[in-house]
C-alpha cells in the first residue's frame, strides 16, 4: 500500500481533496471522507456504498 495519508481521497468516488471539497465522517470508529458530490448517496442510498464503506448496510437511509 503506497496510500500517502498526506492526501484525502473520497470513500466512494476517490476524488481527492484537491479536487472537490471532502467531508470528514467518522464512522465505526474509523475516520472516513466523503467529497460533496458523494455525500447525497451517503444520505440517501447508503446501500450504494456497501463495499466500499464497512457497515454501509447498516445505515439507516434518510427517507423523504
Ligand atoms: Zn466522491
Amino acid at each position: 500500500m503506497s496510500q500517502t495519508n498526506e492526501v484525502k481521497h473520497c470513500l466512494n468516488c476517490n476524488v481527492t481533496e484537491n479536487e472537490i471539497p471532502l467531508i470528514n465522517l467518522n464512522f465505526t470508529g474509523r475516520k472516513e471522507f466523503i467529497c460533496s458530490r458523494c455525500l447525497p448517496i451517503l444520505i440517501h442510498s447508503p446501500q450504494k456504498l456497501v463495499g466500499k464503506l464497512d457497515g454501509a448496510d447498516k445505515i439507516p437511509s434518510g427517507n423523504h
